[in-house]
């Protein structure tokens, strides 16, 4: 038992060997790929409950890789926080997004989505030039601050004394916050208090529940109250089904995301919604 024992922790430092060897090739070839032009967006429509007409938008990176095909970000975003290349790619995933919304908003005017929402993660709130990138990219972009959403996490806010100054920073220039993955994190209602939001995204984790029993349904009813008491916007998200919908709005929700609606999209398929819009 104590030879089995043994050669099973040599195999697990050699697994961990392989995983350490594995994210340190991706970090490298992440490098490459954003130079590369390897890294790309889809757009996810945020809809209006009941209709599910396209209200917003949130920006997705991919990566297009050459011989791995399609990495989710799921795999290489933590991957890009380690090695730090999280702050470049994050720059890149604003300005592209801004750069996108900005043509979009000339091109359909008044059906153009309202706004456009990026994703910042915990490393690139304690960047001390984050402020600056985002102030940068607006006027670089001609982006109005308002058009502009950036969802965090809490654990990003609260895993970090800066950031709280930062996203207090990044809201004076005008730009909105949401909380992402909402309810998830350990101190969501405290968070509330002193981290100026907008939006709270409420996790797929608490709209599955919403068909189920009174037990399953409760965390996502209580967030659309609270939502409702604090004037926040509450974004359902991962909805796949129209109970879930149909359910979400009897409880107050007027904004879901999720592949009912739409799944992320490449930008051509938006405009190609747009145009149908701008032409009725
Ligand atoms: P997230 O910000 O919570 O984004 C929602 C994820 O749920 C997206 O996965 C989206 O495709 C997926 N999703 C949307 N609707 C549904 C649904 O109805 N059912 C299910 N099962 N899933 C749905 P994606 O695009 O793979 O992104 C995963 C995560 O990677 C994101 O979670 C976000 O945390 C991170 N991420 C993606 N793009 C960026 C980025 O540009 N920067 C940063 N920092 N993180 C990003
Ligand atoms: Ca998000
Ligand atoms: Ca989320
Ligand atoms: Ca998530």
């Amino acid at each position: 038992a104590k030879e089995q024992g043994k050669s099973r922790y040599v195999r697990y430092v050699e697994e961990m060997d392989a995983r350490a060897v594995e994210h340190a090739r991706l970090g490298a070839e992440l490098r490459q790929a954003l130079a590369a032009g390897d890294l790309f967006l889809l757009y996810q429509p945020v809809v209006t409950l009941p209709h599910g007409e396209m209200s917003s938008l949130e920006a997705l990176v991919r990566w297009r890789h050459p011989e791995r095909g399609l990495v989710s970000p799921a795999e290489f975003i933590p991957v890009a926080e380690r090695n730090g290349m999280i702050v470049e790619i994050g720059a890149w995933v604003l300005r592209e997004a801004c750069r996108q919304m900005v043509e979009w908003r000339s091109r359909y005017g008044d059906a153009a989505p309202s706004r456009m929402a990026v994703n910042v993660s915990a490393r690139q709130l304690r960047d001390p030039a984050f402020v600056r990138t985002v102030a940068d990219v607006l006027r670089e972009t001609g982006m109005d601050p308002g058009d502009l959403l950036l969802e965090i996490t809490e654990t990003a806010v609260f895993d970090s004394g800066p950031a709280l100054e930062t996203v207090k920073a990044v809201r004076e220039l005008g730009v909105g916050l949401a909380l992402d993955d909402f309810g998830t994190g350990h101190s969501s209602l405290g968070l509330l208090r002193t981290c100026p939001v907008d939006v709270l995204k409420v996790d797929k984790l608490f709209v599955d529940g919403v068909t189920g029993a009174a037990e399953h349904s409760a965390i996502a009813t209580s967030l659309a109250q609270i939502a409702r008491a604090l004037r926040l916007q509450a974004v359902a998200e991962g909805v796949e089904t129209e109970a879930q919908a149909k359910r979400l709005y009897q409880l107050g929700y007027r904004l879901a995301q999720g592949f009912l609606f739409a799944p992320p999209l490449p930008a051509g398929e938006i405009e190609r919604r747009l145009a149908e819009r701008a032409g009725d």
